[in-house]
């Protein structure tokens, strides 16, 4: 049996690394992101060219009706999903008393609202096969809490709660619910540190170095076939730095 996996935010990043590592042991991957259409069709041919099925869809997943019609289109075309890597969001740097009611509401919907919109609308197939397996895609930072990135971290926070509590609620029905929890990752959300700024943030890290997409990729990918008993865990990938 083919798998179906859905991923948000494959055209770059983390999630094009996820789609890449999955893509390796074929199955159906439907591939999301916000804007950039001609990327994401990169991520699905790459993908594609390792044995994979695709299908793309572009859409602002912080508009709770664009989540439901992203699940609608997988299930037309391939069926309820088995997978949901639920990797989309963005980053926000500054002080936080410098930040406005709509600067927080925007990355509240991209990060928080977006990832439990798309959830509860994938949940309801799973529910009816009894089976799934929900990958979210948090932060050390929902742990440590981040200076300069304060509703940031507090997004990344509450990710962690819900992946907590929706693993409870989920495990009588076959539904396992995890989240990674990366460090310093080397991806275009930290493009704009300066060199000096990596360096100093490379100095913290006991690892000496930012981890790579590839690197979370993997961690992604034993998720999707770990022990159905591992659920409700925030996995830290961050090269000893929390
Ligand atoms: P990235 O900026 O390279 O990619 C982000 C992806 O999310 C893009 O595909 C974009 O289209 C998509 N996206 C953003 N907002 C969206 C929206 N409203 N609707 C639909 N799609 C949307 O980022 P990345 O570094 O690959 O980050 C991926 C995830 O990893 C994010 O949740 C991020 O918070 C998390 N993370 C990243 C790091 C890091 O250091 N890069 C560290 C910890 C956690």
């Amino acid at each position: 049996m083919k798998r179906i996996i859905m991923i948000t935010g494959a055209s770059r990043g983390i999630g094009r690394a996820a789609a890449l590592r999955l893509s390796e042991e074929g199955g159906c991957l439907f591939l999301s992101c916000a804007k950039n259409t001609a990327m994401l069709q990169e991520t699905a041919v790459l993908c594609e060219k390792n044995g994979a099925e695709t299908c793309t869809f572009t859409g602002d997943l912080a508009d709770p009706s664009e989540c439901v019609r992203m699940v609608r289109a997988c299930e037309e075309r391939f069926g309820i999903p088995d997978i949901l890597i639920n990797n989309a969001g963005i980053s926000r740097v500054s002080l936080f008393q410098d930040s406005s009611p709509e600067d927080l509401r925007k990355i509240l919907d991209a990060n928080l609202c977006s990832m439990a919109d798309l959830t509860r609308e994938t949940v309801k197939g799973m529910l009816k096969k009894h089976s799934g397996r929900i990958i979210n895609v948090s932060s050390v930072f929902g742990g440590t809490g981040a200076s300069m990135e304060v509703e940031y971290s507090l997004t990344k926070g509450a990710v962690n709660a819900f992946t907590r509590s929706l693993a409870k609620e989920l495990a009588p029905s076959g539904i396992a619910v995890n989240a990674i929890a990366p460090g310093a990752i080397d991806t275009d959300m930290n493009r704009n540190l300066s060199p000096e700024e990596r360096a100093a943030l490379e100095e913290e890290i006991p690892m000496g170095r930012f981890g790579t997409a590839g690197e979370c990729a993997e961690l992604i990918a034993f998720l999707t076939r770990a022990p159905l008993y591992l659920t409700g865990e925030i996995i830290g990938i961050n090269g000893g730095w929390a």
